[in-house]
């Protein structure tokens, strides 16, 4: 069955491609282009500077952004919304500033070691520069951490733990509220990544009780340059700013300068307006669908392409072997052909799929392999995208023995 939710992506409308890398990126509907274009059509000024209406505006909007942002993953406050490019940076800043306020020789970082490039480097570069250690929380081969190795890894030494929502390679979702709970005990800082989680379940960020949460616009229907950090106004008060110039600052003299108020200090330079109305456009347009319907939806394609991919000789799902743990992410091996080959025949057939170390080298290390291919989905893909994988991966496997 064709999804009527297709004729709301331009990109995908004429069928002429099945997506099936939502994870990397996700296509973009009608309703967002139109609201990134409307801002520069109506609203075009630089925010926060202009002393005329049309700036006005523009601050009036960006900052409706930030509320409807706040909403979404129910956040206390407004100005716990920092806007930035991406999840790379959210992490990024927390680890250059709050790693520059909290971190000392001997303090400890644990880090999962099913984490993405992006909430792995930072922590590293946050250990050179203060003399912390990094400690790696090391999954099971289906890919969850259980409750006794986290207790086990962590100690009163531990300052942060940053671990991901959902896991781009591994598609498994984790226990934050768990374990964020215990960091608590320990006095620890949660850094968590919901690149993969806030685009496809309610997340509520109280309820989760992590202390900074990451995400992209550009893997929820948004434009490309536009993220989040989430961060405890507590918190973020106490950081010191990640990047310094316009707009941060409440007052400067030749010795210094006063910092704005969160989230302010955090967002230097002219930001991306266009782009926060655009990501608050995403944000209903999810609404309106509701993630009952978006989960059902990419839990029952991933079970068909599972129980499919199990009639495929020498397919093998990285990580858990039950649909239910695969929030939409699906990375696979298949003998005797290279996932580099693998997604390159699928291309041949105008099947977009992704290959590689999923920047998560430590993770594959861990999971005994080098490269995989994965498939992720989004809410406008249904069964005869599906149909069309599996058809174009069984000639594969028929066509390399
Ligand atoms: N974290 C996870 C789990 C991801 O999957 C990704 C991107 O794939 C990122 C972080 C980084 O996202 P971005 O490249 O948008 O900064």
């Amino acid at each position: 069955m064709r999804a009527d939710r297709k004729k709301d992506f331009p990109l995908l409308r004429d069928n002429s491609i099945v997506y099936l890398d939502t994870a990397a990126t996700s296509q973009k509907p009608e309703c967002v282009l139109k609201a990134e274009s409307e801002f520069y059509e109506k609203y075009n000024a630089n925010p926060f500077r202009g002393i005329h209406e049309l700036g006005e505006m523009a601050t009036e909007k960006y900052e409706e952004a930030r509320q409807t942002v706040q909403e979404f993953i129910h956040a206390k406050e407004p100005e716990e919304i920092v806007f930035v490019r991406n999840a790379t940076e959210a992490l990024n800043l927390v680890a250059y500033s709050l790693g520059s306020e909290i971190l000392k020789p001997g303090d400890e970082i644990l880090v999962s070691i099913m984490e993405h490039h992006s909430n792995l480097l930072p922590w590293q570069q946050a250990a050179k520069r203060t003399g912390a250690k990094v400690v790696y929380l090391e999954c099971t081969q289906d890919g969850h951490f259980t409750e006794e190795a986290f207790q086990k890894a962590i100690s009163d030494h531990t300052k942060i733990v940053a671990m991901t929502h959902v896991s781009n390679v591994l598609g498994c979702k984790n226990d934050l509220k768990t374990f964020a709970k215990i960091a608590h005990e320990h006095g620890a800082v949660f850094v968590a990544d919901g690149a993969q989680s806030v685009p496809h379940m309610s997340v509520d960020v109280q309820d989760l009780d992590v202390d900074f949460l990451s995400f992209s616009g550009h893997k929820m229907f948004a434009p490309m340059g536009i993220g989040v950090l989430y961060g405890k106004r507590a918190l973020l008060e106490k950081m010191p700013p990640f990047l310094c110039g316009g707009e941060m600052i409440d007052s400067v003299t030749r010795e210094g300068a006063v910092w704005a108020e969160v989230p302010h200090k955090f967002e230097a330079g002219t930001v991306n307006a266009a782009g926060a109305c655009a990501l608050a456009e995403a944000i209903r347009y999810i609404e309106k669908i509701g993630f009952d319907t978006v989960e059902e939806t990419e839990s029952r394609l991933t079970k068909l392409a599972m129980e499919g991919m199990k009639q495929i000789h020498g397919v093998h799902v990285v990580g858990s072997p039950k649909a239910e743990d695969h929030h939409g992410i699906i990375t696979f091996t298949l003998d005797g052909v290279h996932p580099h080959d693998v997604a390159s025949i699928l291309d041949a057939d105008h099947i977009a799929v992704r290959a590689g170390h999923h920047c998560a080298q430590p993770l594959l290390k861990h999971l005994g392999i080098s490269s995989a291919t994965r498939l992720s989905l989004g809410i406008y893909n249904d069964e005869e995208d599906i149909h069309a994988f599996l058809k174009s991966l069984a000639e594969i496997r028929r066509q390399m023995g």
